[in-house]
């Protein structure tokens, strides 16, 4: 086993200064450790092995199963796969106007928030990560549902339109553009191309025009 070095400093003969690559057997200088081990990677050596994609695949099969966190059905809606993944479907007919459910989930203050873009905010204290079947809601540019606010902390899916048993229910993400927002591929005739509020598609082809100028040039 070797440990390959950064260089740190010129001064010194120290070899730990210099660069060097160390063997196992070299002596250290007293009191030296090799290197500093930065805060992340030492969590990661207490793991044993780093778990492969198949591995983790197979844990979140097993806690799914045991916490029925990927498959949900009631009266109202299931959580199936469908033609883009996951999504909720009507298990009966919803008219215009019709609750569909209470979106619950955890509250979070957003001054602390780093997590999934699948959150929803409250108002300008909170957001509500959704749990099932509301996690599992998808996009569309022509939704069939639309939240409203409930209570100060709480969130409702409501019906537009009819929603015929076995369609998808769908609302408008309406996202803020950031980093990696995803093409829209919804297939409705008026799609946005772009998984944004309408208000902000134009900076959304604006900064895909200035991207594609970088790689040309
Ligand atoms: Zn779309």
């Amino acid at each position: 086993m070797t440990w390959k070095l950064k260089r740190v400093s010129e001064k010194g003969s120290d070899p730990l200064r210099r660069g060097k690559k160390l063997n196992k057997n070299d002596s250290l200088p007293k009191g030296q450790t090799p290197f500093r081990i930065p805060s992340r990677s030492a969590t990661l050596c207490k793991m044993k092995k780093k778990p492969g994609k198949k591995r983790r695949e197979k844990l979140q099969k097993k806690v799914d199963k045991t916490h029925g966190l990927r498959n949900y059905h009631d009266d109202d809606v299931e959580v199936r796969k469908g033609k883009y993944g996951l999504g909720v479907y009507a298990a009966r007919q919803f008219l215009p106007g019709e609750f569909v459910f209470e979106v619950t989930g955890q509250l979070l203050p957003h001054e602390n928030y780093n997590g999934s873009d699948y959150v929803m905010e409250l108002n300008e204290q909170w957001y509500l990560e959704p749990t099932t079947p509301a996690a599992f809601l998808n996009h569309s540019c022509s939704p069939n549902s639309e939240l409203v606010q409930l209570t100060k902390h709480s969130l409702g899916l409501v019906a537009v339109c009819n929603i015929e048993p076995e369609s998808e229910i769908v609302f408008d993400y309406q996202w803020e553009p950031h980093e990696g927002t995803p093409q829209c591929r919804c297939g409705a005739l008026n799609c946005r191309g772009w998984v944004v509020a309408a208000d902000s598609v134009h900076k959304m082809t604006k900064s895909k025009k200035k991207a594609r100028k970088k790689t040309k040039m």
